[in-house]
């Protein structure tokens, strides 16, 4: 290893999955990880919250890892290098998301779906995250960050970024199409930029007034409630929200050949469909899982291109246990960031 690092860190670990009101993290003092061959020690500056590590400390997630360590956007400057690291030197600043490692030998993995490698690890799950002034990430599944942001608005596009870039790819939207996105979060107001940046036109249905109007200020043609009826048919829909009851909804806003794509890594359970008015004329429902590091770089270069910024709410991170129940009560817009002053 070469590169420094100090005994102890404090750091946020799930302590017994539960419901987010009840405390189910602590902030607690723990050991810096030391970087394994081929990993980078990453000193944390930021690190987003997303929904997923609401379902990893609630337990909606089976437990990977006891007392894991949420966090999966995250960015900081790399303080040490493990063995054989080549191609990061101390100093730069990376960033470090969900996906943490593939096998890259299974048939997903050579034709090039990465994100459907059955061995798959991920950052905050199976091995500890962000949510801590260090953390650990294998130099070959980190993010060069050269970009012109700050280290507060990239945290966000390490996940609710990429993921809704996926999803915006599994949507298909035609060139010049109609967009619907259902649920307008973090993610949400994210893919709406690159949506609406190369031609779509994009119509928000989502609850609350707040993130309606966010979505009229960011170039939305329309925002509705989640079970309205979008202004016209749609040809691809995203459903970001974690809510079952809305895939027919969705599916029967959409137009002849339609797709709708589900962004979430959990959602509720979807009621029956009826094959006529929500599956028939070749409408089709895609699932979303992970994402390839590939998506990872494009859509950080077209996010750096079209100038998209996530809208962010920053806490301490001492406060993350708050943030968490904030983002589960809806109380802020964007993204929620947590930073080390
Ligand atoms: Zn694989
Ligand atoms: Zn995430």
């Amino acid at each position: 290893m070469t590169g420094e690092r100090p005994e102890t860190m404090r750091a946020w670990v799930v302590d017994e999955p539960g419901p987010i009101e009840s405390g189910p993290l602590s902030y607690e003092e723990k050991a810096v990880p030391a970087p394994a061959p081929g990993e980078l020690l990453v000193r944390v500056s930021a690190c987003g919250v997303c929904r997923t590590d609401l379902h990893v400390s609630e337990g909606d997630l089976p437990v990977h890892r006891e007392h894991v360590t949420p966090g999966h956007m995250v960015v900081g400057l790399v303080v040490a290098l493990g063995d054989d690291v080549t191609e990061y030197a101390v100093g730069e600043r990376v960033g470090v998301a969900w996906l943490r490692y593939v096998d890259g030998t299974c048939r997903f993995c050579r034709r090039g779906n990465e994100n459907l490698c059955p061995n798959s690890l991920y950052t905050g799950w199976d091995v500890d995250g962000g949510y801590a002034e260090y953390t650990t990430v294998p130099a070959a599944f980190a993010y060069r960050l050269g970009f012109d942001m700050s280290d507060v608005e990239l945290a966000p596009l390490l996940c609710a970024g990429i993921i809704g870039y996926r999803a915006l790819l599994r949507a298909s939207v035609p060139e010049h199409g109609r967009l619907g996105l259902y649920g307008f979060g973090d993610s949400a107001h994210l893919c709406a930029q690159v949506a609406i940046a190369q031609g779509a036109t994009v119509h928000a249905l989502t609850r609350g007034d707040r993130a309606r109007r966010l979505a009229l200020e960011l170039g939305a043609a329309s925002a509705a409630g989640a079970y309205d009826s979008p202004p016209e048919p749609l040809d691809s829909a995203i459903l970001f929200a974690p809510v079952g009851d809305l895939v027919p909804v969705a599916m029967r806003a959409l137009d002849r050949g339609g797709i709708l794509s589900v962004a979430g890594i959990h959602l509720s359970d979807v009621p029956n469909l009826n094959y006529e008015r929500e599956l028939f004329y070749e409408r089709e429902l895609r699932s979303v899982t992970s994402n390839t590091r590939h998506d990872g770089r494009e859509f950080l270069e077209l996010a750096a291109r079209y100038q998209v910024r996530a809208r962010t709410h920053v806490y301490p991170m001492a406060q993350a246990l708050q943030a968490l129940q904030d983002l589960k009560a809806g109380r802020f817009e964007g993204a929620a960031v947590l930073v080390y002053e």
